[in-house]
């Protein structure tokens, strides 16, 4: 490869602009050209492709967010666009990607690979929800600003002897839900894995740990089975116990990211450019039983994985 583009796709998290930065300097390091590409596959399709140097990345590894911008698009599932947006690779000059992102944007850089770009995929999302890999960009910064928060507001709940749902982020994957709930000793984790429904049993658990002498009554419920406002409401009818809401929302999804995500976007981003240098194509980049590793990007979308069953049980017996 001559030239590497960079671009984030999907989600933000906190971390990917310490990867861009790895991606620009190392491939700098190794005499490569270096392009970003501003909004994803979007940005791609408009031309919105700007030269990189090592000032282009300064001053960006403490910041969350990306700096060049994230955007979903749609269209890029046709295959006529895949192959359009694989010519504007080729006519900037552009031979090998690197596509930070979730899932999707991992079919997305298959395409471009299918059509002749080398590619690499780096799992960037604070969900955790990606099956090939333990760790994902964003999620050791969004779960302890979660933990925070839910600290902060565990706090208030015990002086005024509340009950509080906490909703996280998590549409499909309870795993901030799971790790914020052992970390901050809830009394209930509520994940779409996991969940039945079964809201008297919630109830019944309120009022049990009310008599047990309990002050407060933390559940922290994943954005996926939502209507915390609604479940707060019910507990108190049913209880008596004041209960209250608290959503965090997009702050999860900003601020500096920690020193482990600092350093494992890095790598991470070093690793796709070597990779590039060695004439490898769709891949994607995990953190696996302790190591980076690589898989084929297929393959890595076949994987499935379970939210931590031992954790899950774990959490159960320790919120006694
Ligand atoms: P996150 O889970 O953080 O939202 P993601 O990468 O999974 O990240 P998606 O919105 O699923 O987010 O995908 C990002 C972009 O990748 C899409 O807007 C689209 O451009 C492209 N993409 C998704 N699925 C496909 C597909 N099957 N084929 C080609 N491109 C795809």
């Amino acid at each position: 490869v001559k030239t590497i583009g960079v671009l984030t796709s999907g989600g933000d998290a906190p971390g990917m602009n310490a990867t861009i930065r790895a991606v620009v300097r190392t491939a700098l390091a190794n005499g490569l050209k270096v392009k970003g590409i501003m909004r994803g596959y979007a940005g791609l399709l408009d031309e919105e492709i700007i030269d990189m140097d090592a000032k282009s990345v300064s001053d960006i590894i403490n910041r969350g967010g990306t700096i060049l911008y994230t955007a979903r698009c749609p269209m890029f599932k046709e295959p006529e666009v895949q192959k359009k947006a694989a010519d504007i690779c080729k006519k900037n000059g552009i031979d090998g990607l690197v596509v930070i992102g979730g899932d999707g944007s991992f079919q997305g850089a298959s395409r471009l690979a299918e059509n002749g770009i080398n590619t690499i995929g780096i799992p960037g999302t604070i969900d955790l929800d990606i099956a090939c890999t333990d760790y994902t960009i964003g999620f050791d910064t969004a779960v302890n600003t979660a933990m925070e928060a839910i600290d902060k507001v565990r706090d208030t709940s015990t002086s005024h002897e509340r009950c509080s749902i906490i909703e996280v982020m998590g549409r499909e994957a309870g795993y901030i839900a799971l790790w914020c709930g052992i970390a901050n000793g809830a009394e209930e984790i509520l994940t779409v894995e996991h969940y039945d429904g079964n809201e008297q049993r919630i109830i019944d658990s309120v009022l049990e740990k009310r008599k047990v002498g309990k002050k407060h009554h933390i559940i922290v419920n994943a954005e996926g089975i939502g209507d915390s406002y609604g479940l707060a409401q019910r507990i108190e009818a049913a209880t008596g116990v004041e209960a209250r809401a608290t959503i965090i929302g997009h702050i999860q999804r900003g601020g500096n990211p920690t020193c482990k995500d600092r350093v494992y976007a890095s790598t991470m981003g070093a690793k796709a450019v070597d990779l590039l240098i060695r004439g490898k194509t769709n891949r994607v980049i995990a953190y696996k039983n302790g190591e980076f590793v690589d898989f084929d990007i297929q393959e890595a979308l076949a994987m499935k994985k379970e939210l931590d069953p031992y954790l899950y049980s774990m959490a159960k017996k320790l919120s006694r």
